[in-house]
Formats: structure tokens, C-alpha cells, sequence
């Protein structure tokens, strides 16, 4: 299965006009093909297969029948897990290491992205051109999902400006690239500002730009929505788009309210791509053409939709060149399988919060605010940690708890990384190693990385 760009975009399309039995025999022949080749083409695959009867018949119904695989697992034989035997590890590490490479083709074939990931190394996935045309197609398809929003943004003149970690190989910015380069038209008009820069100058770059569509994580959103009512920051787009951390229904109502536009946010990941996309009624449906969801409980038994699951397995059908076959993935979602008024046949999910808070720090004159994922987007970089968590203490300073086999070379490495922030938004909090270890939720029994002591 290789798809072009015209034949990606055409294949999203038929899919949303497909009735849900049609939609289901698709599903069943992309999963069957997928399963096939990994267990082919993939050494790591076949391994983890074997035993399995894989042929023709293999479905839906067969999947909990393979063994679950994790980031871990198949990070440690990254060479084994592709299935082009060309692909060398260390030359892709190579690569990420300048950021002038986002977006280029890795052996003139394989765009390359970087997930943080807590097991102190990023995560590495790659992409066919094939599988980035179907993932751009759906993003695309998805973002202008009330087409007066694409003619809005036209009208206003296309600028776009799209808030990440600039200089990372993340699917925000991968993706952000490749659509800007899809239409030569628009190259000048998408600009990247970077979620590093202290908000005043983030208001500044964007009060120069006036986008008509931006970009920006909830927590970024909700700040630049008390500079707009500030008088501070003067645009006023047409469509602001969301994702990477959950966005609450009262959030995007004030967003909404305040920049008179709608938000369009987004549930996806490095290594699915977008997974699922908001409708009109703000219900977020599955992508189900191309992702399929299993949720589970703790011990990896499957949980009925409408209930809370632990974490859910997920199969992303074009994920050929590095197969992602019932992957942990460790967000809590609720899967809904009764209809949603817009018509979608497709299942729309609920997202747990990301329940990690904005860290305000004192600074020389006024407070600074530091968000979770300006703080995750540091830490992830740091190398030699298995896990760590960031206090922010009652007297404001950072307590960092820390997991390593050289705990104090860690501690070196992430207080450094993590002063060069504080330092750029003018914070003045100092930062001590805790002879703790990370604490659990005594609730949710989550891991929250970045924490506020109440
Ligand atoms: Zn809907």
C-alpha cells in the first residue's frame, strides 16, 4: 500500500462518506495487511509472533490474541522493530541532533520524529512517505472540519503561527513543516514561534504576525487568553487550533469567548499521528480508519466502552515502516460507542486531563509562569534519567526527585537544563536534588511529573 498525496487525501475522504459497516470492512483488511507484513518484515515482530497462527484470517476479534508491545521493549531493539533492514540506529540519533533536519528525509524515504518518553532516551519513529501523506491528509482533513473556517482563513490570508519547542522533532512541528511545504503558497505564510521565548515576547511575535489560524498547547492558550483580555496581545484569528494536552470544556469556552473564534483541538501522538479530532458537538471521534483502540484495565484486560480504562493498546494501520501493533499507551480514556448527533459513525473518546499545572515562579520584578510543557519538553532531553518529578515547593523553589543509576551526573545534567529555562523567563527559584523518590498519585496511582505542593 503507497499512497500519494492525492490519493491519501481522496482515501480520507471516502472514508468519512463510508457507512459504519463499509468503514469496518476497510479496518479489517488495513489491520490484516499490517499484522502480515510486521510479522514479515519485522525480526522484533516475528519474534513476538511466533507460535501465533498470522495468516489471511486474521481480524479485529484476533488482536487480543497478540502479545501487547511498549516504547521500552521496542526501543531497545529499534533495528529489529523496522522493517527496512537499511535503517541504522545511531545515524538517525545522529540526524536529530540538528534541528536543520526537521522535516528532511531520512535514506531519501523515512521522515523522522522524537517522542520524550521517561525512560531517559527519546523515543525515535519514523515515517514512510506514504504513512505521512495518510497522516497529513486526516490532520488536514480535520483541522478545516467546518469548511467556512478554511475560507475564513483564506480570506484573512492564510498566516499561520504555530507555537512549539522550535527546534524539535516532534509531530507538531514535523507535521506543521510538511504542511506548509505541501503548498508552496503557504511557506511564507506559517511561521513558528517558540514555546521557549518568555510570554512577552511570545505576545510580541505574535502581535507582529497576526495570524488568522494559531497553534498553541491549552496551557499556552489559557495564558495568552489573560494577555488578550489584557489589552497586551492584539490578534484576532479566525481558528485556533490544540492539542498535545487536554483542553477542558470551560477552558475552550473562555478561549472562545475571548478570541471570538472556535478552537479546534486534537488527541494524537508521535507514533499514531492524530488519533483523534474534535466535531461540531466538541465530541473528539477516532480516527478509526487508521487507529484502532483498545481500551484496558491495569492488567491488560479489555474494559467496555463507557468505562474508565487504565491506558488503551493502539494499532496504527499505516505504521508499515516500524509497525505499531497494540501498543500501551498511558492515557485513561473513556471509548463511547453511542452516536454522536453529528452523524460520524466512527467512536468518539474522552481524554483524561493531563493533570500537570502551570509552575508560577517568582522572578526579579513580577511572577513568571513556566508551563508543564515547556518544563517536559527540558526534562525528556536530559539523558541518564529512568524517572524524575519536579516539585514546586510552598517557598517556590524546585525540588527535583530523581530515578537513576548515577543519581548525582542526572541531577548535574537536569538542573543545568532546567536553570537555562529559568534564566530565560527571568525566574529566580533555586533547584535541589530531593533524597525522595518520584511519589504516585494516592488516587489515580499516576506518576504526575511536575507537581505543586498544595
Ligand atoms: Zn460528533
Amino acid at each position: 500500500m503507497r499512497l500519494g498525496r492525492s490519493d491519501a487525501r481522496r482515501t480520507v475522504a471516502q472514508y468519512r462518506k463510508m457507512g459504519a459497516a463499509e468503514r469496518t470492512v476497510l479496518r479489517e483488511k488495513r489491520l490484516n495487511e499490517l499484522v502480515m507484513y510486521a510479522k514479515a518484515n519485522s525480526p522484533y515482530f516475528a519474534k513476538l509472533y511466533s507460535g501465533i497462527n498470522i495468516d489471511e484470517s486474521f481480524s479485529i476479534k484476533d488482536l487480543p490474541k497478540l502479545p501487547p508491545t511498549n516504547k521500552a521493549g521496542l526501543m531497545s531493539d529499534f533495528e529489529g522493530w523496522v522493517t527496512d533492514r537499511r535503517v541504522r540506529i545511531a545515524e538517525i540519533e545522529k540526524l536529530v541532533e540538528d534541528p536543520a533536519n526537521i522535516g528532511k528525509p531520512y535514506l531519501g524515504e523515512y521522515l523522522v520524529l522524537t517522542t520524550s518518553g521517561t525512560t531517559g532516551k527519546p523515543g525515535i519513529v519514523i515515517y514512510s512517505e506514504s504513512a505521512m501523506n495518510v497522516l497529513s491528509a486526516v490532520h488536514r482533513a480535520f483541522t478545516f472540519i467546518r469548511g467556512h473556517d478554511y475560507v475564513k482563513w483564506m480570506i484573512r490570508g492564510g498566516t499561520t503561527a504555530t507555537i512549539v519547542a522550535a527546534d524539535a522533532f516532534n509531530g507538531t512541528n514535523v507535521m506543521s513543516h510538511i504542511l506548509a511545504e505541501e503548498d508552496p503558497k503557504l511557506i511564507y505564510k506559517s511561521h513558528f514561534i517558540n514555546l521557549f521565548d518568555p510570554i512577552p515576547s511570545v505576545v510580541e511575535s505574535l502581535n507582529k504576525l497576526k495570524p488568522a489560524m494559531m497553534f498553541a498547547y491549552p496551557t499556552l492558550m489559557k495564558i495568552l487568553t489573560e494577555e488578550k483580555r489584557a489589552g497586551r496581545l492584539k490578534v484576532s484569528p479566525v481558528l485556533i487550533t490544540s492539542g498535545g494536552e487536554h483542553l477542558n470544556m470551560q477552558d475552550r469556552k473562555e478561549i472562545e469567548a475571548v478570541f471570538r473564534c472556535p478552537v479546534q483541538s486534537a488527541y494524537g501522538c508521535t507514533e499514531g499521528g492524530p488519533i483523534a479530532h474534535d466535531c461540531r458537538h466538541q465530541r473528539l471521534h477516532l480516527h478509526d480508519g487508521w487507529i484502532i483502540m483498545e481500551p484496558v484495565n491495569k492488567n491488560n484486560e479489555p474494559v467496555p466502552c463507557g468505562t474508565l480504562a487504565d491506558k488503551w493498546f493502539m494499532t496504527a494501520l499505516a505504521s508499515h515502516a516500524q509497525p505499531i501493533i497494540r501498543y500501551e499507551v498511558s492515557d485513561r480514556v473513556i471509548l463511547h460507542d453511542e452516536g454522536c448527533p453529528c452523524g460520524d459513525p466512527s467512536p468518539w473518546v474522552e481524554v483524561e486531563g493531563r493533570i500537570e499545572e502551570t509552575f508560577t515562579c517568582p522572578g526579579v520584578d513580577r511572577d513568571v509562569s513556566i508551563l508543564p510543557s515547556v518544563l517536559y519538553e527540558t526534562m525528556t532531553a536530559v539523558e541518564g534519567m529512568r524517572e524524575y518529578q519536579v516539585i514546586l515547593r510552598k517557598d517556590r523553589d524546585l525540588e527535583l526527585r530523581i530515578v537513576a543509576d548515577d543519581r548525582a551526573l542526572a541531577f548535574e545534567r537536569a538542573s543545568k537544563a532546567l536553570q537555562r529555562i529559568l534564566d530565560v523567563m527571568g525566574a529566580t527559584s533555586k533547584i535541589l536534588l530531593s533524597e525522595d523518590r518520584p511519589q504516585l498519585e494516592p488516587k489515580s496511582g499516576k506518576l504526575r511529573k511536575f507537581k505543586i505542593e498544595k
